[in-house]
């Protein structure tokens, strides 16, 4: 049995071709799996666990189900559903992640996170980040009656737009550094991220022994999904339904 990896999926109600792959996922490969581990951006924008947008019922459902086969799944905040919060934990069984989380995996350590936290070249979205994961920051928005929370997501959705549109793309890709900073501050070899929808698996040497960062991919095309076992991990794109 192995354990899966996905992040990035950006579920949302007006692609519901992204929904019912990740239902199908659910039904399938998650079922078989030893554990399932989602590295945030699981849904395109989370406004408060009291939302009540039509795409997120049916993977709330799915994930429950999926614990009541009891399959352990654990879930670590996107950039787009970083206000995902206990109420969600509850309805899905899912167990909240802190944002590096090292696990163990066939005998061998990996650190996981989201990934924008390497994005060190790119300062104001660093900037927009801190403010945003401010516990009073988010006391204040959740506070908000939701038509106004809705209004705001999508103002820094499209503000985020505008400015990705306008940055070169290696500013929006990890540091190098940053990520042998992390390596080195877990005291492990493999990093694993999502966010920058660039897939990969990225072999280096640091401090003369080897490392490794495995990039997901997204989920806009067909499924992207990190499948580990006892003979090694695969980074494999999932059949389009
Ligand atoms: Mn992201």
């Amino acid at each position: 049995m192995a354990t899966l990896f996905i992040s990035d999926l950006h579920l949302h109600a007006e692609r519901p071709g992204g929904i019912e792959q990740f239902l199908h996922f659910m039904r399938t490969d998650a079922r078989a799996a030893s554990a399932l581990y989602i590295l945030g951006d699981l849904f395109e924008a989370w406004i408060g666990d009291d939302d009540t947008d039509p795409g997120h019922a049916p993977v709330i459902a799915a994930l429950a189900e999926l614990r009541r086969k009891n399959v352990p799944c654990y879930f670590m905040h996107g950039n787009r559903d970083f206000l995902i919060g206990k109420r969600f934990a509850a309805a899905t069984g899912c167990v909240l992640l802190d944002d590096w989380h090292v696990v163990e995996i066939a005998g061998q350590q990996a650190v996981l996170t989201h990934g924008d936290l390497l994005c060190t070249d790119d300062t104001p979205y660093q900037e927009l980040r801190a403010m945003v994961r401010e516990p009073a920051w988010q006391r204040e928005f959740l506070a908000k009656p939701l038509d106004e929370r809705r209004a705001i997501a999508a103002g820094l959705r499209e503000r985020s737009k505008t400015e990705t549109a306008a940055k070169p793309a290696e500013i929006m890709d990890v540091n190098q550094a940053a990520v042998e900073a992390a390596l080195q501050r877990h005291g492990v070899s493999i990093l694993l991220h999502g966010h920058t929808h660039r897939p990969a698996v990225h072999e280096f040497v640091m401090d003369s022994a080897p490392a490794t960062r495995i990039v997901l991919g997204d989920w806009y095309d067909t499924g992207s999904v990190l499948r580990w076992g006892g003979s090694g991990f695969a980074l494999e794109t999932l059949a389009q339904l």
